[in-house]
């Protein structure tokens, strides 16, 4: 199977030049070229490793290796053309696997790559890949488990509230309506209070918003309810 490998760099010759290096050693590559574009491919699709610029416009390098970290663990090299020992010290903090230094050799990049993959295929073998994690800003919650955390703080929730918010983080972005919600949470033939989405929207608050002093769950007032990221 062909390994995916992201990049994320502005520098257009030197993406370019990675890309055409990576692709020639059999790896499948895809391109960002500013932070924005970059966490949302990475949070979208499947990559098997991402080499990540640290000075990227919009949002920078170490910014979007947090953001990533806090829902995978996809290796990740940094690319950084200043050779500054903060900067290396706070991506290896913020969870990245290694670092290289610009200019680089590519053999190097992909002497590094190779072993980063490497390293990587050890630890899965005992560790399974957290794939069924959604999060939203600082909300994890984990399908497989059904763990629903806010920061570091492990949030009991009762079935009703967990399918709730499951299908709410799911459809991430989406509006859903009171009908919709009611139908895929409760299913069709619930005969109950009507305003049973209600009233769980406001327990799910009183656990995971209220406490915290966080907003995660958005009414829209008319037609329904959204988690998003602000
Ligand atoms: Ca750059």
């Amino acid at each position: 199977m062909q390994e995916r490998i992201l990049i994320v760099e502005d520098e257009e010759k030197i993406a370019r030049f990675i890309e055409l290096e990576l692709s020639f050693e059999g790896y499948v590559v895809e391109k960002a070229s500013d932070g924005r574009t970059g966490l949302a491919l990475a949070q979208e699709k499947h990559f098997d490793l991402i080499a990540l610029d640290l000075m990227l416009p919009g949002l920078n390098g170490l910014e979007v290796l947090r953001r990533i970290r806090q829902t995978s663990s996809v290796p990740i090299i940094l690319l950084t053309a200043r050779d500054s020992t903060m900067d290396k010290v706070s991506g290896l903090d913020a969870g990245a696997n290694d670092y290289i230094t610009k200019p680089f050799a590519i053999e190097e990049l992909l002497a590094r790559i190779r072993a980063v993959l490497r390293n990587q295929g050890k630890t899965h073998e005992n560790e399974k890949a957290p794939s069924n994690i959604l999060a939203v800003e600082d909300l994890r919650i984990n399908l497989d488990s059904r763990e629903v955390q806010v920061g570091d703080t492990l949030i009991e929730l009762t079935k009703k509230e967990f399918d709730l918010l499951a299908h709410l983080m799911e459809n991430k972005g989406m509006v859903l309506s009171r009908e919709v919600l009611l139908d895929s949470v409760w299913g069709y033939d619930f005969i109950g209070e009507s305003n049973a989405v209600d009233v769980y929207i406001r327990y799910l608050r009183a656990k995971l918003e209220v406490p915290f002093d966080k907003k995660f769950i958005r009414t829209i007032r008319g037609v329904g309810y959204v988690i998003r990221d602000e």
